[in-house]
């Protein structure tokens, strides 16, 4: 049931516009800590947030972005910045935002034949100095399959627009989700337990089969709301999704499950088409309405894998095809038509997922007990 594990130690999501998860959560000021206190009052529209810088950030870039000043990220994280007041790709600052910041994507962007850095630049609206500077390894003259670390902030819709569209960029704020922390998985999937797991809390968005098992580890729980919310956005998709297993309270084995142990499995069932028939064939099911579950699952930056049976990939790829995404994209995120036993794609092939995706979130980040598998 546990199919192909990455390639290198490092690789923990294989390839694709996978990687990082906005780094910020707009916790809301029951968030506040350290004895900063809160403007008076009711439901302020401030919090703490943080913020992981990236490479070519500023103190402006950072304070534009939360409506704050220099000067006040300097008092926040006075004791991380030292005297220098340096600030470097990676460091975490403490920011008290005053605005709610559009999430930031980073991307894995494969180059494309014909393509040059200023195309590139152009088509992310990036600085071509800032894509040269994000990968300082790859050479001036890149050929094409080359990867390159983008980082993007989606556009605010254009005044006017109208939501759930196809729009590229032209986005309402996903709604932030409140997860308790603390609830990591240990071992391996299929080999492993969770401790102090969250429930998956019920609401429009799922259908929970039993609740006894759909406990997750706080990472799981967190991002697998925020992508079933972009897969509502981004496609006005208005029914529950059914969430029929992630793993028991204190995970450990689950009949019949072989994995499903930590907290990070989690099986959805595939939307299906208005009226279709209950069974298995793949008529019944949205393919185009499963490619974009799958998208916004990887858009969480926190997917390892997705499988879904080989003879499924299939009507998923085509699906994805008429949907316009690249031969790139798709190569990345879905194993077919290289041999199921391939160890390519995030969506990856495992016997008996005809109906339902089985996503497996990364590891907790920092969790060293967590075995990446
Ligand atoms: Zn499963």
């Amino acid at each position: 049931m546990v199919v192909g594990a990455p390639s290198s130690a490092h690789a923990a999501h294989p390839a694709g516009p996978v990687a990082a998860a906005p780094p910020l959560a707009w916790a809301g000021p029951a968030a506040a800590e350290e004895g900063e206190s809160e403007e008076s009052g009711s439901a302020s529209a401030s919090a703490w947030v943080t913020h992981e810088v990236v490479p070519k950030e500023t103190y402006d870039s950072i304070g534009e972005r939360y409506g704050v000043t220099k000067d006040e990220i300097i008092r926040w994280n006075k004791k991380k910045l030292g005297a220098k007041k340096w600030i470097y790709a990676g460091m975490k600052l403490r920011i008290h935002a005053r605005k709610p910041a559009p999430p930031r994507e980073k991307i894995v962007y494969v180059v494309e034949k014909g393509d040059t850095w200023t195309k590139i630049a152009k088509r992310f609206d990036v600085p071509v100095k800032h894509l040269q500077a994000w990968n300082p390894k790859v050479p001036k003259g890149f050929r094409a399959g080359t990867k390159l670390k983008v980082y993007t902030n989606p556009k605010p819709p254009p005044p006017g627009a109208s939501s759930g569209g196809s729009g590229t960029g032209a986005e309402a704020p996903l709604p932030e989700f409140h997860v308790r922390s603390g609830g990591i998985g240990v071992g391996k999937p299929n080999r492993g337990r969770l401790l102090k797991g969250v429930q998956l809390p019920a609401s429009d968005m799922v259908r929970i089969l039993d609740e006894d098992k759909v406990w997750g580890t706080s990472h799981t729980i967190e991002h697998l709301q925020e992508a079933i919310a972009r897969f509502r956005r981004d496609t006005g998709y208005d029914e529950p999704l059914t969430v029929s297993s992630i793993s028991l309270k204190d995970g450990g084995r689950f009949r019949p499950h072989s994995s499903h142990q930590t907290g990070r499995d989690v099986d959805i069932r595939l939307p299906r088409k208005p009226g279709a028939a209950k069974g298995e064939a793949p008529s019944s099911i949205d393919w185009t309405l499963t490619w974009k579950l799958v998208k916004a699952l990887v858009a969480t930056g926190e997917v390892q894998y997705i499988f879904v049976s080989w003879s499924r990939q299939k009507y998923l790829r085509r699906a994805a095809q008429s949907d316009g995404a690249t031969k790139a994209e798709l190569d990345q995120l879905i194993q077919y038509p290289r041999k199921p036993d391939t160890n390519k794609g995030v969506v990856r092939h495992s016997p008996g997922h005809t109906v339902h995706l089985h996503v497996r979130f990364t590891c907790t980040p920092g969790n060293s007990r967590c075995e990446s598998y």
